[in-house]
């Protein structure tokens, strides 16, 4: 199977954020900013979703709506956690709902710091992330065509 190269869509999920780091990430697709110059797509599906941007902590509401979406987003796949609140649960660690950062459920790519997040530091996530995706594809079709190889060969000396 092929990994085709394309526009990268993004899907943007807020967990238990104060909405700070929301705007943020807002602010990235006004023309101030313009991070559609990436050729980056915002999608509200999952299933057409190459990397997941989640802001604000995990809690015990929201961690299995976080697994899922993320179980339902294809290979290859990579999640950015924006703000202190992603990356640890943030000022809202102690609270008693509080489980932590989204690497408490599903595995994280690239942390950006921030409280909140600035648009200059959310971009600078989102270029890293390209780059992960882009290894994480050419490492699918590199497995890929090593599998297809052998059988190719499998099936010649048979
Ligand atoms: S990191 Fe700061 S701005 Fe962002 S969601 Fe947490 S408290 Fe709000």
């Amino acid at each position: 199977m092929a990994f085709l190269k394309r526009s990268p869509w993004i899907l943007h999920y807020d967990a238990s954020s104060c909405n700070g780091c929301d705007i943020e990430v807002l602010a990235c697709l006004t023309p101030l900013y313009d991070v559609e110059r990436f050729g980056i797509i915002n999608t509200g599906n999952p299933k057409h979703a190459d990397i997941l941007m989640i802001t604000g902590g995990i809690n015990e509401q929201n961690r299995e709506v976080v697994k899922n979406i993320y179980e339902q987003m294809p290979e290859p796949k990579v999640v950015v956690a924006i703000g202190v609140c992603a990356a640890s649960g943030g000022i809202f660690r102690e609270c008693y709902n509080i489980v932590g950062g989204v690497d408490k459920v599903i595995p994280v790519d690239v942390y950006v710091p921030g409280c909140a997040a600035r648009p200059e530091m959310i971009i600078d996530g989102v270029v890293t992330a390209l780059g992960i995706l882009e290894e994480k594809r050419e490492k699918m079709t590199g497995a890929a065509q090593t599998k297809e190889s052998a059988r190719r060969a499998a099936g010649e000396s048979t």
